[in-house]
């Protein structure tokens, strides 16, 4: 019997009955910032807050916290549609059975080839493979998809990390993708109020509110222990989602010892075939609260932003806790080896795009911006990752660590893919990181690294 951890009348209460006190949202804070996860009161404490002062202490707290937890690195991947078939009827997505006008796909070994190819020509190391929902897309179907994605390599370019947003699978089918070493399995939950689950989800196995809620569970009794959630935001009341999320999160922890390594805030955008009421739409400054609110309440688990909001929204956005972001990304089928003309374009894609730019030119801007760009994948190819990367996800472990093998993977993708403009605020980027190091050991030691990457070696990590 399963035992529902999404207590809705707990998270109304809470909702409603919690007027915010200064010293109390202080407290709160001041929790997080010690790097404890929050509890669901604490959580609705601070999304009730409403006072000017408090909120900004929320998003002076948020971007500490990032800062102490995260550096000022931030992890890149780019989303690859493997199949759009769908059995499913999603209210808000193009790809739904219904959507007469789609244009269904399923990329052939060679087309899937192609496309990753031209990923690893701009740069890509990460991927998350997307699929819809439909009985060709098994087990053994997405881990041939993940095998390929390893296996093919073009000149410097390979991939080095594959995750997968995919249907929620049964135990022997997630096995398969264990034997293959995907990294994070996600699925987002869309939303965890049920009533509007079932009322945007009209027909086909998506429509079965508890398989997909227990999705990660059984993931997890699989071996699979990195895992991601995430909600949809703009399906129903933003605050009730963030306690969803936390509520998933605790329920995570308490069930298998380990949250979810991510956790994805994808807001709702048009969709061809679509036609939502907007009466959840969450605006750009709920959006900003939602996230550093998030940061605060599960200070270390990864935050992920993606491409669907605007180029502007996403600078202020990082900086309130997002530890990774997709950049480059194409989101219709056969977006990276095909230029699509205006129609093919609307025909095959999920919904709209906020950010189009390159991945050279999001590069570009993060390096100008103090960041370190990363297509680090050390810990999971170690072996770092569920319950031993909690443990390690301490204090020294980033610097020793995530800074130096984030600066590796930069000056790789400075030497093989950068424009002159990007490599040479890259390497400004390389030079203040290496400043900032404070053991003179691991100082030269890096150094010597990035000579050797620049002799011709790859892949080299601490
Ligand atoms: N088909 C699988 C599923 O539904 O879980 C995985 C892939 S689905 C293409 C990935 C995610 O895209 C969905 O979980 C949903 O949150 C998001 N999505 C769907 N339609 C969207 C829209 N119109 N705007 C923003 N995100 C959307
Ligand atoms: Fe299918 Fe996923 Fe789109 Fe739903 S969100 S219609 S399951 S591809």
């Amino acid at each position: 019997m399963l035992k529902l951890f999404i207590n809705e009348n707990k998270i109304n209460e809470l909702l409603q009955g919690i007027q915010p006190d200064k010293s109390r949202v202080r407290e709160i804070i001041k929790k997080s910032l010690a790097k404890n996860r929050l509890d669901l009161e604490e959580t609705a404490t601070l999304l009730n807050v409403e006072d000017k002062e408090l909120l900004a202490e929320i998003f002076a707290g948020a971007k500490k916290l990032k800062q102490d937890v995260y550096g000022n690195r931030i992890v890149l991947f780019a989303p690859l549609y493997v199949g759009n078939n769908c059995t499913n009827d999603c209210a808000y997505c193009a790809f739904r059975c219904s959507n007469a006008e789609a244009a269904r796909i399923t990329l052939s070994d060679q087309e899937l080839k192609d496309e990753i190819i031209a990923l690893e020509k701009k740069g890509q190391k990460r991927l998350i493979l997307v699929f819809g929902e439909h009985p060709t897309y098994n087990g053994d179907f997405i881990a041939d998809a993940v095998k390929l994605a390893y296996a093919t390599k073009s000149g410097p370019g390979e991939i080095r990390r594959v995750n997968i947003n995919a249907a929620p699978l049964e135990v022997a089918q997630y096995k398969k993708l264990k034997d293959v070493g995907i990294g994070t399995y996600q699925i987002f939950q869309e939303t965890y109020h049920r009533k509007t689950y079932e009322k945007v989800h009209l027909s086909g196995k998506k429509s079965d509110f508890l398989w997909r809620l227990y999705g990660l569970d059984r993931a997890q009794q699989a071996g699979l222990d990195d895992v991601g959630i995430g909600a949809l935001f703009g399906l129903y009341n933003w605050k009730f989602e963030v306690m969803g999320l936390l509520a998933h999160t605790i329920h995570l922890e308490e069930t298998f010892n380990v949250g979810p390594h991510t956790i994805s805030f994808p807001r709702l955008q048009p969709a061809q075939g679509t036609d939502l009421p907007k009466n959840y739409f969450v605006s750009d400054d709920d959006f900003k609260r939602l996230v550093a609110i998030l940061r605060l309440s599960v200070p270390y688990t990864g935050m992920i932003l993606t491409a669907r909001e605007t180029p502007e929204l996403r600078r202020e956005v990082i900086e309130l806790g997002c530890s990774q972001i997709d950049a480059g990304s194409r989101i219709e089928m056969q977006g990276y080896s095909q230029d699509l003309g205006e129609q093919q374009l609307c025909d095959k894609q999920q919904f709209q795009l906020g950010d189009t730019r390159s991945l050279d030119e999001v590069m570009k801007e993060l390096v100008s911006n103090g960041y370190t760009p990363s297509f680090c994948t050390a810990c999971y190819r170690l072996g770092r990752t569920g319950e031993h990367f909690m443990e390690l996800a301490v204090p020294g472990f980033i610097n020793e660590y995530c800074t130096p093998n984030a600066i590796m993977t930069l000056k790789e993708y400075l030497e093989d893919y950068a424009t002159p403009e990007t490599n040479q605020a890259g390497e400004k980027a390389i030079n203040q990181n290496l400043q900032k190091i404070v053991s003179e050991q691991l100082k030269s030691d890096v150094i010597a690294r990035l000579k050797r990457i620049e002799n011709g070696e790859r892949d080299i990590c601490f």
